[in-house]
């Protein structure tokens, strides 16, 4: 059995990896989840844990965990290493919060010398995928003739634009033209843009209703339109990859791993 703390229990995607752990309790056990506030007993039985401790106690419970697999937002998850940092040292953590301020990421390659760390804006097979057919495209269509544009759509409640995935995506975009993401980016256009700079990778975030989550890379030449999409149609697409992941993470020695180590390509 691979024993589980989860990092955001009380989250959409905090209760969509507890009614999947349910399900395979032959295999896998939650044995605390870190929140807001703490609770016990019935209190936190019904969102799948024997107990939930706030971010700052995270120390306390960490060691009865192989592997902590956090869907938070940054400033919890940056409470999470401050507090736990050096109890997860010898244990395994799957990130799947997004958003991540640049001090945390720093902390987590940190951690990586000491435990397995695995973060990941998307645990879905389909855009993982996604990330290789972009690259690849991106490498074969000239940024002299095709334009690349990402838009993505999620629920009204997220809170980060633009998506960590579509970042990802324009990670992948930037890598199959030889550059990096930070010189090409563009977020958004308003106003007296100007004309479009040759090479530059625009971000378009639309917010709203309950969309799960959404994502299309363009490529738009003089003559024709390439467009690589990927829709995710239920949460537990995400929890079954970071369910996965984290058990795949559980046995490996400290490091950091990527999405494509656990899946294979
Ligand atoms: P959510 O808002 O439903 O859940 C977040 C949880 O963290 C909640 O329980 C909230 O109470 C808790 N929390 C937030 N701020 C806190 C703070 N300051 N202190 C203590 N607790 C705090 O969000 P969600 O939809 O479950 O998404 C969580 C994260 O996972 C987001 O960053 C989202 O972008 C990301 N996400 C990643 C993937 C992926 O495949 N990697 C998929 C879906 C969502």
């Amino acid at each position: 059995v691979t024993n589980i703390i989860v990092s955001g229990i009380r989250g959409r995607m905090g209760q969509s990896l507890a009614a999947l752990v349910r399900d395979q309790a032959d295999q896998l056990r939650i044995v605390a989840g870190c929140g807001r506030e703490r609770a016990a007993g019935a209190d936190a039985e019904r969102y799948g844990c024997p107990e939930i401790v706030p971010f700052e106690d995270a120390a306390d419970v960490v060691e009865m965990a192989d592997v902590v697999i956090d869907f938070s937002n940054a400033e919890a998850t940056r409470s999470l290493l401050e507090a736990a940092g050096n109890a997860l040292h010898g244990r395994a953590l799957v990130v799947g919060t997004t958003g991540l301020e640049t001090d945390t990421d720093r902390a987590l390659q940190a951690l990586s010398e000491k435990a397995a760390v695995l973060i990941a804006a998307n645990f879905s097979i389909g855009v993982n995928l996604l990330l290789g057919l972009t690259e690849r495209v991106a490498t074969a269509l000239r940024a002299e003739r095709y334009d690349i544009e990402i838009v993505e759509a999620h629920h009204r409640l997220k809170v980060d634009a633009p998506s960590g995935t579509a970042l990802a995506l324009g990670h992948a975009a930037a890598a199959g033209r030889s550059a990096q993401l930070q010189q090409l980016r563009q977020d958004g256009r308003s106003g007296d843009t100007g004309q479009r700079p040759v090479g530059e990778i625009g971000f378009h975030a639309v917010r709203g209703g309950a969309v799960v989550g959404e994502h299309r890379v363009l490529f738009l030449g003089d003559r024709e339109t390439i467009e690589l999409r990927h829709e995710a149609l239920d949460r537990s697409l995400f929890a079954e990859g970071a369910l996965h992941a984290a058990q795949w993470l559980a046995t490996r020695p400290p490091g950091r791993y990527f999405m494509s180590d656990v899946l294979g390509f």
